[in-house]
């Protein structure tokens, strides 16, 4: 395009910015859409503990059925939707469809009672004046316990404005609702924060699981870490846990819970059902149990 503009127009941006700026505006239309025809809906990760193999809670993720383009993952959409502000509205009915969910499940007994569901927050959402009234109105309209209710921030959020970050977490750990860092190991966070940070749950990235037993430096971090969380009376959960290597290490490390394709990849609601009926089988299956 460039060429054809001829040599005397001058070009702001590159071919790569026109394009990303050109799809971030399509992606905003596309999402205000999204919203208004339903299109978003929510799948659920089980969480499983690592002594007994039970299933501890679950993770709720996004996903985005577009009519055309199929199915578009969150890394896409949401950090475009954090970027316009949309996240607002999306986050919003995430915390209620999840929260809705998991009360039918649990009055249902498909899941045991101590059982959480977790929620990620966006960095916008966790600012947001208006979060606590939100927590607080959906744990009421839905009635379920404020402690199976769960909200995942990234350290990276939690870096942004550090003071304030430590005011909004002990505000919402006054409604009951339990804290849970996410992606730890990838942010900047320095130590002498979070030790300052009232977290329940600390999830080690993927990222340092990936390679085990492979790379001994991420034992070595992952073990640490371990460690460290537990010291400071943290629950740890280890994402991405893919192999038997993995769990075996994890397990030795005593890590407290993991969430993986090992145990099961994200489900939809009828799928989570059927998962949870089969869970006293899971939990004496060989392929599992070490
Ligand atoms: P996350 O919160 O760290 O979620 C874990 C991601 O890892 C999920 O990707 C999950 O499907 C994937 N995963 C789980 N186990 C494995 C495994 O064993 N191997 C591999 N390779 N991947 C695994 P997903 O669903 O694509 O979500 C990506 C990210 O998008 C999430 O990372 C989270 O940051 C964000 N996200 C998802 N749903 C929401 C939401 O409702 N609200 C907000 N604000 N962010 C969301
Ligand atoms: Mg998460
Ligand atoms: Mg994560
Ligand atoms: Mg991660």
């Amino acid at each position: 395009r460039a060429k054809e503009l001829g040599r005397n127009n001058f070009q702001f941006f590159s071919e790569d910015m026109n394009h990303s700026i050109l799809e971030h505006l399509s992606l905003e239309k596309e999402i205000n859409e999204a919203i208004a025809r339903q299109q978003f809906s929510l799948v659920f990760q089980p969480k499983i503990s690592l002594f007994d193999f039970g299933i501890t809670g679950v993770e709720t993720l996004i996903r985005w059925q577009h009519p055309e383009k199929g199915m578009i993952t969150p890394d896409r959409f949401i950090p475009v939707a954090e970027e316009t502000g949309q996240i607002l509205e999306i986050g919003s009915w995430v915390l209620e469809q999840s929260c809705r969910q998991i009360s039918s499940l649990i009055r249902s007994n498909v899941l045991p009672e101590h059982a959480k569901v977790a929620v990620n927050l966006s960095a916008r959402q966790f600012t947001d004046p208006h979060l606590l009234q939100r927590i607080r109105s959906v744990l009421e309209i839905t009635n379920i316990p404020p402690h199976c209710l769960e909200l995942e921030i990234t350290e990276s959020t939690l870096m942004e404005d550090v003071e304030s970050a430590i005011q909004i977490m002990q505000e919402i750990k006054k409604t009951g609702v339990a804290i849970a860092i996410d992606d730890f190991g990838t942010g900047y966070s320095s130590l002498a924060y979070i030790k300052r940070f009232p977290i329940d749950v600390l999830k080690v990235d993927r990222s340092f699981v990936m390679d085990i037993p492979e790379d001994k430096n991420d034992m070595a971090i992952t073990a640490a870490v371990i460690a460290m969380a537990h010291k400071l009376s943290m629950t740890v959960v280890a994402e991405g846990v893919e192999t038997q290597e993995q769990l075996q290490f994890l397990r030795q490390n005593n890590c407290d819970e993991g969430q993986g394709y090992l145990f099961s990849r994200p489900l939809s609601l009828g799928q989570l059902h059927q998962f949870l009926s089969e869970n006293e089988r899971l939990k004496d299956n060989n392929d599992i149990t070490l």
